[in-house]
């Protein structure tokens, strides 16, 4: 689906890192996991980039949680930093395979912006009277109103910026579904963590942001 949806919310959630609520488009229905397809003019040059879901659901309103790399990331999502509620933004989608489809052990393993994803879907899981745990890493961490939460509520919440694999063998349990969401070295790292705790990395639902 393509609309043209109004931006209801924006707040910072964590250094660099934004939340931004839109409105969802009737008909439109997305699951914790899925992405949408964000396109915009930033100075004259037409952009496209893709954001997960970061609410539950995709009720009335949907959420995306952007991440900027002061180093690494382009004008497009410095752009959406300077979003303001009000502001207008062309969507497609929902898109992605790799989503939560109401299972009822999971173990969402989220890097940088990928904690939008691993909060959306925990809190979803949650409310779906699953268990849930969730390893978060990051050297400045976001979202940490909604880990606290979720731990609240009886997840599990590691926030590291250190090795992975010593956290994946104390949280992953037999027959939990994995979720894997951030950029190209998180996955791997977050992969190699589960084939060292003799999960099959390929049952894993996984989005690498690039
Ligand atoms: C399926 C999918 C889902 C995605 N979901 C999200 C999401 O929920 N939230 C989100 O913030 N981004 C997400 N992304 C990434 C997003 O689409 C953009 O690539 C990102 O915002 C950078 O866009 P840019 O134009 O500013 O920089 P670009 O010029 O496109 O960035 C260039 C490169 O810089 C690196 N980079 C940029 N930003 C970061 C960062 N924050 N951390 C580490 N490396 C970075 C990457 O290697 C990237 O390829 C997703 C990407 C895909 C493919």
């Amino acid at each position: 689906m393509d609309a043209t949806v109004a931006v209801t919310d924006v707040s910072s959630v964590g250094p660099n890192t934004v939340a931004i609520v839109l409105e969802s488009p009737d008909g439109f229905d997305a699951r914790p996991g899925q992405f949408v397809k964000i396109s915009a003019a930033v100075d004259g040059e037409e952009y496209a980039r893709f954001y997960t879901l970061s609410s539950p659901d995709a009720h009335e309103t949907f959420e995306i949680t952007v991440g900027v790399d002061p180093e690494e990331a382009g004008p497009f999502s410095r752009h959406l930093l300077e979003l303001e509620s009000g502001d207008e933004l062309d969507i497609s989608g929902p898109f992605g395979n790799e989503y939560y489809e109401d299972e009822s052990h999971v173990v969402v393993l989220g890097g940088g912006p990928g904690v939008g994803a691993a909060v959306g879907l925990g809190e979803r899981a949650l409310r779906d009277g699953g268990s849930v745990a969730v390893i978060y890493k990051d050297d400045a961490p976001a979202h940490e109103e909604r880990l606290a939460d979720l731990r609240e509520r009886g997840a599990t919440v590691v926030v590291t910026d250190g090795d992975l694999a010593d956290h994946v063998s104390e949280v992953y349990t037999d027959g939990a579904q994995a979720f894997v969401y951030g950029f190209a070295d998180f996955v791997q790292e977050a992969l190699d963590a589960l084939e060292a705790v003799d999960a099959d990395p390929a049952d894993a639902k996984v989005e690498n942001f690039g």
